[in-house]
């Protein structure tokens, strides 16, 4: 494998003033004190599709990523793995979900393991959450490999959940990332870095403030999950870790972005550009609009349901743009595994099935619809929201 310079890390170092997090080695990458913001990215291609797999992840290497993300959700995924493997010179990580057992599978093949505390608790109920934690982190041990607590809006821990105020999401969100934190000391493991998404850029950049005021020491990854299509998603994540970066906070960055394969590459050249604006004290940014149309949706991954969910999700936001100046959500999210859950932010939400797209106002789900037949659908819903607005506009008291 040819060795390609990083333009990641060939960026001045920015450390100065920065929290003095300790390192956390990926394989011969280090994040963390002392060394340059890593950009990472993630493949959207079907993790037993080899070849597409390996080519990607190696595409996104040749843009500048330094680490690659990978999901691995079964056996058969884990075996691809293998292949993969020995295919790219990337330092790689694998995305975990329910099946947080695979870990002994994938660790002796890949530099880092990603795993969401929400999402320890669908599989053997009846095994304590610290044990899961512990059984992860051992395999990462015996591997030298790092970790990463993923929190994620849409996929908190329940009961964390149910302790705070609904209108409060950030602190389940934050008690969920520092028990986490906690517990991995406990163990003695201490080489993991820790993530706190929300597709709220201003969220985003509170959180991250609060975790790194409690846990300077703890490398933050960096991130606005579901940023959506460019150049709106590159926009509300600039304005998220270009202030977080510029005050120190965060030790490596990736842009989600809805793109197809093709272009996925973008998502770095978004990532290198945010770290050289900062390195270049390019600090001012605007922030994110709010009272306007929001198109949330996700960057795909190899979960996702029917490879037509980018043009889906491109194809809502031009029937949408007649509402432009609307203070309306649509979250377009491209599996059923993580699709309720995330779109619950959303005044609409879609999330793709293999043959359907499903539908949902607020918290309400509408059904499912084909794929020909979801857009006029959505486009109902939506005018239904904007004449219901208008009714409550004309019927406001005055002040
Ligand atoms: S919503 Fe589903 S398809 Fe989209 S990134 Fe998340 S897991 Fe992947």
């Amino acid at each position: 494998m040819s060795a390609i310079p990083n333009p990641s890390r060939d960026t001045r170092d920015i450390r100065q003033g920065r929290n003095p997090t300790r390192t956390v080695r990926i394989g011969c990458l280090g994040i963390g004190r002392g060394h340059p913001i890593a950009v990472q990215s993630m493949c959207a291609t079907k993790t037993q599709d080899v070849e597409a797999t390996a080519a990607q992840a190696e595409m996104l290497r040749q843009a500048g990523a330094a680490v690659v993300r990978i999901a691995v959700d079964s056996e058969a995924d884990a075996q691809a793995l293998v292949r993969i493997r020995d295919r790219t010179a990337v330092a790689l990580t694998v995305d975990l979900q329910e099946n947080y057992r695979l870990v002994v599978q994938v660790a002796p093949l890949v530099q880092k393991v990603r795993y969401n505390p929400g999402h320890l608790y669908h599989h053997q109920k009846d095994v304590p959450w610290e044990d899961k934690v512990r059984f992860i982190a051992e395999a990462a041990a015996k591997h030298g490999c790092a970790l990463r607590v993923g929190v994620n809006c849409g996929s908190v821990d329940p009961a964390l959940r149910d302790k705070f105020p609904p209108r409060d999401k950030l602190s389940p969100m934050l008690e969920s990332a520092l028990r986490h934190c906690e517990l991995l000391d406990r163990l003695g493991f201490d080489q993991y870095c820790v993530s706190l998404k929300d597709s709220d850029p201003a969220k985003v950049i509170e959180i991250n403030r609060r975790f790194a005021a409690q846990r300077p020491d703890v490398p933050l990854h960096l991130g606005v999950t579901e940023a959506g299509m460019p150049p709106e998603g590159i926009l509300k994540t600039r304005s998220a870790l270009v202030p977080l970066l510029a005050e120190g906070i965060g030790d490596t960055i990736r842009v989600s972005l809805t793109l197809p394969n093709a272009r996925k590459h973008e998502e770095v050249a978004a990532g290198l550009d945010i770290v050289r604006d900062v390195v270049a004290g390019r600090i001012s940014v605007q922030p994110w609009r709010s009272g306007q149309l929001n198109i949330v949706s996700c960057p795909s991954c190899s979960r996702v349901e029917n490879a037509a969910f980018v043009e889906l999700a491109e194809k809502v936001r031009s029937m949408t743009q007649y509402a432009a100046e609307a203070n309306v959500t649509i979250a377009v999210m491209g599996c059923r595994v993580n699709g309720p859950g995330e779109t619950d932010c959303a005044d609409l939400g879609l999330w793709c099935g293999p043959r359907y797209v499903n539908l949902k106002r607020g918290s309400q789900t509408l059904g499912s619809f084909g794929y020909d037949e979801i857009l006029p659908r959505l486009k109902q819903e939506l005018d239904l929201i904007l004449a219901d607005r208008k009714r409550d506009d004309r019927g406001a008291p005055l002040q």
